[in-house]
């Protein structure tokens, strides 16, 4: 067989893809063992049937064949309303690419910001794809660690020291996997630092609708920084269409044209029926998305009350996002250590924090994503062996 290409061989870095605890639980579920499974962020309900509607009647009336490969007219005024509402800054169609999920987003934006060989900053801890997501686009990711204790928020010294010589910062608020959302004060340095060093901004904002506590800030919206931040949105999370694979980016017409050019040499656009379907979403307003929504604002509560409750398991307070970042580090266990015992012992699935970096080592994250009475239950009994192995120390 020929040589493959580093460019693909090297997507996972090397070494573990992180997804080891998650894989170890799908293997248990399919051989038949009851595993809570507090993982990946997939919700617990499926794609409200009003809009599969929209979908079905899309198809049968024929938008089927090749869609415009940017997007339709429609959707892409629908998410240009979207994002001048959310920033006040005017934002119209050609600012808007539609891709095939957030995902798909992330990999054409690190191509438009960053030619081969480019360092592409991200702060860590991240969401898993990131750096794959980097170096799958030619780049070379560099993390910027954070601290538990600055409740994993980039820093401006470290964001600073990061950004000489480098192309890109990607960011992520709300956050995966922390469920931080950042302040004013830290998009504040961010936009400074960036500005300073001539830096593309990609804003990974596909948690916009998931906001329990202060208030979703789009970089876009910040001085001078709509003409160089590209924002990442997605129907995934806020209308549960994660297999429906609807993403965009929002960024500067210059940004978008050759964008456009890269969407017709790869996805080739996204399929007529699914963008129509998203147009009927985003058209009902607010009302799909805080349906949607709800059960992780209580769940969330939920998990407070119980955590609040004990004092072996810390928590990173959470104000976004469908998970709650919790510090195992008075077990002395890692996070890999702690979460592959939890499974086995108690066929509890959470995501060990080194999944999402270094700076999260010690922590697990938990998804919210099971009914409240089963969510109850396993943080209850995750708390209870927490307790348990930091006596044993
Ligand atoms: N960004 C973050 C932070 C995510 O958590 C996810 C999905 N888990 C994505 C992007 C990609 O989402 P999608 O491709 O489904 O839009």
């Amino acid at each position: 067989m020929p040589v493959l290409s580093t460019r693909i061989t090297s997507i996972n870095g090397g070494g573990s893809d992180g997804w080891d605890v998650f894989n170890r639980a799908r293997a248990m579920i399919a051989a038949g063992i009851d595993v809570t499974e507090l993982t990946i962020g997939e919700h617990d309900i499926r794609t409200d049937p009003a809009i599969l509607n929209a979908m079905h009647a899309s198809a049968l009336n024929g938008h089927t064949g090749y869609a415009a490969v940017p997007g339709t007219n429609a959707l892409r005024d629908a998410v240009a309303t979207r994002l001048t509402r959310q920033t006040g800054v005017a934002t119209n169609r050609d600012n808007v690419l539609i891709t095939p999920g957030g995902q798909a987003a992330l990999f054409a934006a690190h191509v438009a910001a960053c030619s081969a060989g480019d360092t592409a900053l991200f702060v860590d801890p991240f969401y898993a794809t990131y750096p794959g997501s980097i170096r799958a686009a030619g780049a070379i990711p560099q993390a910027i660690t954070t601290r538990a204790r600055d409740r994993f928020l980039p820093q401006r010294d470290a964001l600073a020291l990061a950004a000489i010589g480098a192309a890109s910062l990607l960011i992520n608020t709300p956050n995966n996997p922390t469920g931080t959302v950042y302040p004013r004060e830290t998009l504040d340095d961010i936009a400074t630092v960036v500005r300073d060093h001539d830096l593309w901004l990609i804003s990974d904002e596909v948690y916009d609708t998931q906001v329990w506590d202060g208030s979703h800030i789009s970089p876009r919206a910040l001085p001078r920084m709509a003409e160089r931040t590209l924002v990442i949105g997605s129907m995934s999370k806020s209308h549960a269409m994660t297999g429906s694979r609807l993403g965009w980016i929002v960024a500067p017409e210059a940004v978008i044209t050759p964008l456009i050019d890269l969407a017709t040499n790869t996805t080739y656009g996204v399929p007529g029926y699914i963008q129509d379907a998203a147009l009927f979403a985003l058209e009902q307003g607010s009302t799909l998305e805080e349906a949607v929504a709800a059960p992780f604002r209580r769940r969330r509560m939920l998990a407070q009350q119980i955590l609040g409750a004990q004092s072996v398991v810390g928590q990173i307070p959470s104000q976004g996002a469908m998970y709650v970042m919790l510090d195992i580090r008075a077990t002395a266990l890692s996070g890999e250590s702690f979460a592959n015992a939890l499974l086995d012992t108690h066929h509890i699935a959470v995501m060990p924090g080194e999944s999402f970096g270094a700076s999260a080592a010690g922590h697990v994250r938990v998804a919210l994503t099971v009914a409240d009475d089963a969510l109850a239950q396993a943080l209850g009994t995750l708390c209870e062996f927490a307790a348990e192995r930091a006596t044993a120390r």
